[in-house]
Parts: C-alpha cells; structure tokens; sequence
C-alpha cells in the first residue's frame, strides 16, 4: 500500500514517505502534515484525510510471481505422479489462481478500509 496526496497547486501526484495500516495511525503528527511537492516546489499543509492509498505494485507483482512458481511445481509434481488431465489442470489452475485472489481481497480490503476512513 502505497500513499498518495494530490498537490494543491500543480495537482501532481505526491508519493508520501508514510507507511500506514490505516489512517488513524497517521494521527500521531496531528491531523495535518507538512507535504513539499516534488514537482512544483509548492510546501503547505495537508490534511491526513487528503491522503489516499494505491495499491503497490510491488506487492501485486510478487504474488504473481509466488503464484507462478506454486502452480508451475504443482504441474511438475502432477507429471511427475502421473497425474495428467484434469487432475494436472486442476493442481496447477486452481490452486494459484485461488492464492492469488485471496490475496488481492486482502489487498482490496486494507486499500478500502484506509481510503473510507476519515479521522
Ligand atoms: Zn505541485
């Protein structure tokens, strides 16, 4: 989860330092925090309910990844027992795919409850 504040003169999308589960633990600065765009030099104030979080890509890269790799020894370990149609389709197809999104739910959950929360 990455967070994010909209610059209020240029509009250029700021990538903050902050690392946060949720906006509340952004609290302990005030609810305000000194932000200079990168972009415009511009240096103001911002509210903590300004800043809203993306996911990164980082994170959706590396499940992609882990999930390749499960579902490629999962075929492999299939051939291997002989296990072939359906049976291989199935170890290495759902499986991963099923990771995969029970991760990305996860992902979506954190991302909505930071970015629906106002303080
Ligand atoms: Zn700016």
């Amino acid at each position: 989860m990455i967070l994010f504040v909209n610059c209020q003169n240029c509009k250029h999308t700021i990538k903050t330092a902050f690392h946060a589960p949720g906006r509340k633990s952004l609290l302990s600065g005030g609810k305000e925090t000194e932000i200079t765009c990168p972009n415009c030099g511009d240096h103001r104030s911002y509210s903590i309910n300004n800043i809203y979080a993306e996911e990164s890509p980082v994170v959706f890269l590396t499940t992609f990844l882990i999930t390749m790799v499960i579902a490629i020894t999962l075929y492999s370990l299939a051939l291997k027992y002989d296990l072939h149609g359906l049976y291989a389709v199935g170890a290495a197809g759902v499986i991963p795919v099923l990771i995969f999104s029970i991760v990305n739910a996860v992902q979506k959950r954190k991302l909505s409850k930071f970015n629906d929360v106002e303080v």
